[in-house]
């Protein structure tokens, strides 16, 4: 069977009609067994009883019910773990349904022809603001001369085959940046193109303070080129410092008097300034260490339904 996994926070707003809009795809898509498993991200509000409800209404809707909000990531992450016990093949897809659920069908055809992933790439971004957007394309090309290879414009609607999730569910890690993560995993990598599609309903769950955060996290869990740059800045300003020495030596000599105090003002905010950026790149990278050793587990579930054991 092929399941959506779906992470849901606070969406009692979507979830119906979100659901209505995926059973009459999935009453379409005949010969294939699809189901749905919601993962609840630990919601605050009607989320939860409205996936039970579903499950009675639906009988391919199963849900997990984390038992505190942990994010996208980590919520997709526990669905894709439920899932691959009986999963043939997974497709991952916002609550929100942005992206163009017609979408499922072709991913599914590319799926038996032998298609490991499937990336979903949206082809414009009309509906996002132009600062999302500016902020979105700043981000993959900051990725990508970081040296880990983003698929542009692919967030995290994708299929992956049973093998592709298996060799995913493997990576130990615990920060999580799937979109870095996936195309590290090789197998047949297909694309299918969509136009992005507004939200329904709901606001989004991802303030700028998120994405940043997210972005940060893609940056140093994927990539240690910060801490050179680091090396190189500090090369710079050693350099700078020498130039003027030189130049201060020079002046001296020919006999200027040097009233000084505005160079070396200058010189102990920068060197100030780039000092702590240093330090907070070099802890960044520390608490991912820290993080990492703790080897905490992602998430807790709390409930489930729908998940009983085939006969
Ligand atoms: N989401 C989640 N946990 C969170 C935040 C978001 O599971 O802490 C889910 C949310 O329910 C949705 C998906 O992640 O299904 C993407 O969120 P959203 O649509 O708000 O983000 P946007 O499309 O604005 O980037
Ligand atoms: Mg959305």
């Amino acid at each position: 069977m092929i399941y959506l996994v779906i992470p849901c926070y606070n969406e009692q707003e979507v979830l119906e009609d979100s659901t209505k809009k995926l059973a009459s795809l999935i009453g379409r898509m005949q010969g294939e067994d699809m189901r749905i498993l919601f993962s609840d991200d630990g919601s605050r509000d009607e989320t939860w009883n409205i996936i039970c409800k579903l499950h009675h209404q639906y009988p391919f809707v199963e849900g997990i019910r984390l038992a505190h909000n942990e994010g996208h990531q980590k919520a997709l992450w526990a669905g894709m773990e439920a899932a691959a016990d009986r999963a043939e093949a997974i497709i991952s897809i916002d609550a929100d349904l942005q992206d163009d659920i017609e979408v499922i069908p072709r991913m599914v055809a590319d799926f038996r022809q032998g298609a490991d992933v499937v990336y979903g790439v949206r082809k414009e971004r009309d509906t996002d603001s132009a600062f999302k957007r500016l902020t979105a394309l700043t981000f993959y090309r900051l990725m990508n001369t970081l040296g880990s290879h983003l698929v542009y414009n692919h967030a995290d609607f994708r299929l992956l085959s049973r093998r592709a999730l298996l060799a995913l569910l493997s990576f130990p890690e615990r920060n999580l940046f799937l979109r870095g993560m996936v195309p590290m995993l090789g197998f047949n990598e297909q694309t299918e193109y969509y136009n992005r599609l507004q939200r329904q309903a709901g606001i989004s769950k991802y303030p700028l303070s998120r994405m940043i955060a997210l972005a940060m996290d893609g940056i140093t869990s994927l990539s240690v080129k910060p801490l050179r740059w680091i090396g190189a800045a500090g090369v710079c300003s050693i350099l700078v410092a020498i130039g003027v020495i030189i130049w201060a030596l020079v002046q001296h000599t020919t006999g200027h008097t040097i009233p000084g105090w505005t160079s070396l003002l200058v010189s102990l905010w920068l060197i100030g300034g780039m000092l702590l950026m240093a330090i907070c790149v070099l802890g960044e990278y520390i608490g991912k260490v820290y993080q990492g050793v703790k080897r905490r587990p992602h998430y807790f579930i709390m409930d489930s339904i729908g998940r009983e054991p085939e006969k």
